[in-house]
């Protein structure tokens, strides 16, 4: 017998698998110019389509060993990893936000982020075709569902929703300004639409967050793997880690701060 609650944790974790399937589709397609719904999978050596029942998240990866069945080329396992990653983040959001409206809604904010981060790893772009359509639905959302990451107790609201994305849109215009094409137009619409969802607080965590991770990466790839200053490392991932950390764990990390950051 598996009781009541578990089944809708067994249920986010296959909708999450399925749905980072689909972000792989994107994650490829979208920095390519192709279209993420037509046609049909395909493999990336051969181009042979990929038949429905070989195209299981996960399963199929495990079952053909990962490689393509017709040309017995390997598969990167990043596409597993990608499913299991999103499918592990939408338990989390349930376990955090209870099977809501909001938690339907942060799927799809998490899924963009995945993307977004592997885009950008791979390209070092950010995708218009995410961040756009983003922006206002982000708005809407924190309108109509979202409550306020940090007062969890209160509706974000349109108006918070609002200074969220003007807060994102600005400090990052401003970033992109003083860093001279260190940061681009990508990160500026990715912030506004996290600033939508996350509010203006989430934004300044989100920032934090972000710089400290990069700085810690940046020293250990210049200390241990010999990259001179000069290499880039995109920042989109390390934004779309510290929106997660502040959708997650925002709350806490503010109410921390007020109880002992102060002090330092
Ligand atoms: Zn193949």
């Amino acid at each position: 017998m598996i009781p009541g609650g578990a089944w809708l944790y067994i249920f986010s974790a296959v909708i999450g698998l399925i749905a980072g399937s689909f972000a792989n589709v994107c994650i490829y397609r979208l920095p390519r110019g192709k279209s993420v719904i037509r046609p049909a999978s395909r493999c990336p050596s051969c181009q042979t389509p990929i038949k429905p029942w070989n195209n299981i998240p996960v399963l199929s990866y495990l079952m053909l060993r990962g490689r393509c069945r017709a040309c017995g080329q390997p598969i990167s396992a990043r596409y597993p990893a990608v499913e299991c990653l999103n499918g592990l983040l939408y338990t989390i959001a349930l376990y955090r936000f209870g099977p809501t409206a909001r938690t339907l809604f942060y799927f799809l904010f998490i899924t963009a982020l995945i993307v977004i981060t592997f885009i950008d790893y791979d390209f070092q772009i950010i995708p218009d075709e995410i961040t756009l359509p983003g922006i206002p639905v982000g708005i809407l959302a924190g309108w109509l569902i979202l409550p306020d990451p940090f007062y969890r107790a209160l509706d974000m609201g349109m108006v918070a929703s609002l200074i969220g994305a003007a807060t994102g849109f600005a400090l990052f215009y401003a970033i992109a300004f003083m860093s001279r094409g260190g940061m681009g137009g990508g990160d500026i619409k990715m912030m506004t639409m996290a600033g939508a969802v996350l509010g203006w607080e989430g934004v300044l965590l989100t920032t934090f967050t972000a710089s400290l991770l990069g700085s810690a990466i940046g020293i250990y790839l210049v200390i241990f793997k010999g990259k001179g200053r000069k290499w880039k490392i995109p920042f989109g991932p390390f934004l779309a880690a510290g929106a997660l950390f502040s959708l997650f764990y925002g709350q806490e990390a503010v109410s921390w701060y007020l109880r002992y950051g102060r002090h330092w």
